[in-house]
């Protein structure tokens, strides 16, 4: 990393980044019930307003799209396709000020260092805060989906919060759906960069620092059925039982021990029990079951091990919705080890399990992201907590990679 570099990093100014998280984060916030951002409502278009009154005031030609993305540009030297950068400022309900915000406000700060330094990259960037990533709507990642043009109309007649449908949400917020779907990229992009608190307890738990996203993980659901023979449950004596809870126990059990053997995860988050009372022998159970990977050929294998253990115990195994995952670039992951080595920083490579704006951008251009740790690993809750020492740092590994691959890209 070149001397120039490191007088650049050393100005990338922490404290400001922290007082635009407590700023934004003091948006919507509701003393005891955390912060109530929740897409297109009032206290999320407050936010993208103040998001885009910084722009403006770091010299940034910005704008609000048609579907509530904030987008800025700041110039840069040459004629290249620019990098981007960025996150979401929309929240859960009950959220915390540091989900997608800590992406949005670090990539300013990357801007506020060049403008104060009166620096330009060769590249243009670009700085996105995308709107209702959180999946309180039903087309979720929805903005980052409208701003590669791959949003679906169909998408938005299912449910919002507090709404008939995500289509009621929007019209009701003045937002044109017709140009939503419309929208399309500004022009070419060179990679995507997103800083993002782990909302696990990967990095915590280690003392690490920072993680170098390989990638999102692919999600595979499956509905399994098991089925007895319903019977009274007093007269029937246990050895002419054919239980279904009971013949599904042991592939409730083994969906653990298949996770753990392949290092994927898997959980059961909904079980019936047919006809689902005190006095009766249940006949039928049904249950869904989603396995996350990095790997397709792990989640092959780990698939073929659950089919067959659900078939061992009398259960049908149906095969239902399958997200692959999306892997990071390698040269930017490259980029952020070289970042975190030139700030000085320990780093690990980690899959995300959960969902990011990031994956909708990867069929734009490369990507990666860059994960600080969650106190706890605890998000999507009014005790989500990072560090300030951690958000600066993430902060200053974002500003070291847009430096280094303006050089390498
Ligand atoms: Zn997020």
């Amino acid at each position: 990393m070149k001397h120039k570099h490191h007088d650049l990093i050393a100005a990338f100014d922490g404290e400001h980044l922290l007082a635009d998280l407590d700023t934004l984060g003091a948006i919507g916030l509701h003393p005891g019930a955390g912060l109530q951002r929740m897409a297109y409502g009032a206290a999320d278009l407050e936010g993208r307003a103040w998001v885009l009154a910084q722009m403006q005031a770091l010299g940034m030609d910005a704008a609000i799209d048609a579907a509530g993305n904030v987008v800025g540009r700041y110039a840069g030297r040459e004629d290249l396709p620019a990098i981007a950068l960025g996150s979401h400022t929309d929240s859960v309900p009950g959220g915390g000020k540091f989900d997608g915000a800590l992406g949005v406000l670090g990539a300013l700060a990357c801007i506020r260092t060049l403008r104060e330094t009166g620096d330009r990259l060769r590249h243009p960037l670009l700085v996105i805060d995308f709107a209702a990533e959180e999946a309180t709507t039903s087309a979720s990642p929805m903005g980052s989906l409208s701003f590669i043009g791959r949003l679906d109309a169909a998408a938005l007649e299912g449910p919002a919060w507090q709404e008939r449908s995500t289509r009621a949400l929007l019209e009701r917020n003045g937002f044109d759906i017709a140009a939503m779907v419309a929208n399309r990229p500004p022009a070419p992009l060179a990679a995507f960069l997103e800083l993002h608190i782990e909302q696990g307890e990967h990095l915590a738990a280690r003392a690490i620092p920072i993680g170098v996203v390989e990638g999102i993980v692919g999600i595979r659901r499956y509905y399994v059925t098991f089925l007895g023979q319903a019977n009274h449950a007093g007269t029937t004596g246990m050895a002419r039982r054919r239980d279904a809870l009971v013949m599904a126990a042991p592939f409730i059990s083994a969906v653990r021990e298949v996770a753990i053997r392949h290092a994927i995860v898997g959980t059961i988050g909904r079980l019936e029990v047919h006809p689902g009372a005190p006095n009766v022998i249940p006949g039928r159970v049904t249950l869904d079951l989603e396995i996350r990977g990095m790997d397709n050929a792990v989640l092959d294998t780990a698939e073929r091990e659950l089919a067959s253990l659900a078939a061992a115990n009398g259960g049908d195994f149906a095969r239902g919705n399958r997200k692959e995952p999306v892997p990071a670039a390698p040269p930017l992951m490259d980029a952020i080890e070289r970042a975190c080595q030139a700030v000085g920083l320990a780093s690990t490579r980690m899959p995300s399990g959960a969902g990011h704006d990031a994956m909708n951008m990867a069929a734009l251009c490369p990507y990666a992201m860059i994960f600080v740790p969650s106190q706890d690993g605890i998000s999507h809750a009014p005790e989500e907590f990072t560090h300030a020492h951690d958000c600066i740092n993430g902060g200053r590994v974002l500003f070291a990679t847009l430096l280094d691959l303006d050089e390498s890209l």
